[in-house]
């Protein structure tokens, strides 16, 4: 798929850093070996340049006994390296530079082919860059407050829809299958603030959200669909490890937004996605306002979460703010 120039330059951004940082521990370990170990620190550095030179010899021409020869005089050196340092009491590692991808080095592709720890960042910034475009402000468990709700019987029903979702951010697997969630209730009973909740916690774990208005979303769509805008946040929004729809029922209402909200839907559900929608329709109003095909999957294959309250938009303010 087409990334933007964007997504690419933060992919490499954070392949450098990365290098950067397992070289920074590299250099702080071999300053560490001069001072308390430098005849350990003599050997490593005559392996490195040694190695040096066999490559260049080799690159130059010589080719006596070849890459082979190199590899194999590196290896045994290495590994004698290594006894040294255990005997001193280090890791036998301990002047290894640890990459984050082993197989890449860090460097975005290895055998000449665009590494999957690459595809994992292109994908994350992906997401991550439309989820820039939401209006929907980042929010965290932490800032949620139960007391806002009056009612303690509310107070209490809610308390138990908060610790279900907390365990399904915790629980969530990015690699395996996780819970289809359909979020229902009245007006301002919390459903985007903890959907906020839920994309900025599963974020910060790594795993790619993508989140936004039902509105946004599927405006997008067409846009990009129209030659409106460039992107393919389709293929995006199939991707991502875990989709938000918030406020089904907002969006613009026409032929080509019924059929996008369901191939969103029913893609994700065949590749085993989990997708979490809210709404603050009740289930007359769905089945008056989609097809068949969307509210049977709605009803059928998500997991129903009901929110309890009356209007506490305002209420949910940040802690830190005091109010
Ligand atoms: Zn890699």
């Amino acid at each position: 798929m087409r990334y933007s120039e964007d997504v690419y330059d933060r992919a490499r951004a954070e392949l450098a850093r990365r290098r950067q940082s397992a070289e920074s521990t590299y250099y702080q370990h071999a300053e560490t070996i001069r001072q308390n170990a430098p005849e350990i620190y003599k050997e490593e550095q005559r392996i490195r340049n040694s190695f040096f030179k066999l490559v260049a010899q080799y690159l130059g021409g010589d080719t006596e006994g070849g890459i082979e020869r190199i590899q194999s005089d590196n290896l045994s050196a290495q590994q004698r390296l290594r006894l040294m340092l255990k005997e001193k009491g280090y890791p036998e590692d301990y002047l290894d530079t640890h990459y984050y991808c082993e197989r890449c080095k860090d460097t975005g592709s290895a055998g000449g082919v665009t590494c999957e720890c690459m595809k994992v960042l292109l994908k994350r910034f992906s997401a991550m860059e439309l989820n820039e475009k939401s209006s929907i402000r980042p929010e965290r468990f932490e800032d949620v407050r139960l007391d806002i709700y009056p009612d303690n019987e509310v107070c209490e029903k809610m308390r138990k829809v908060i610790g279900f979702l907390e365990s399904y951010v915790e629980r969530f697997d990015p690699y395996g299958e996780n819970k289809s969630l359909f979020f229902y209730g009245s007006t301002g009973t919390g459903k985007t603030f903890l959907s906020s909740c839920i994309a900025t916690a599963l974020n910060e774990k790594g795993v790619m959200v993508s989140f936004g208005t039902a509105f946004e979303l599927l405006k997008r769509l067409e846009d990009e669909n129209f030659g409106r805008v460039n992107g393919d946040s389709m293929r995006e929004m199939i991707d991502a490890d875990l989709l938000i729809i918030d406020d089904l029922g907002c969006e613009y209402h026409s032929k080509f937004s019924e059929a996008a909200l369901y191939n969103l839907i029913n893609s994700r559900m065949n590749l085993h996605k989990a997708t979490i929608v809210s709404t603050n329709l009740n289930t007359q109003e769905l089945k008056n306002t989609y097809n068949d095909r969307i509210t049977s999957r709605l009803m059928g294959a998500f997991t129903p979460i009901r929110f309890f309250g009356s209007d506490v938009r305002l209420m949910l303010k940040r802690k830190s703010i005091g109010q």
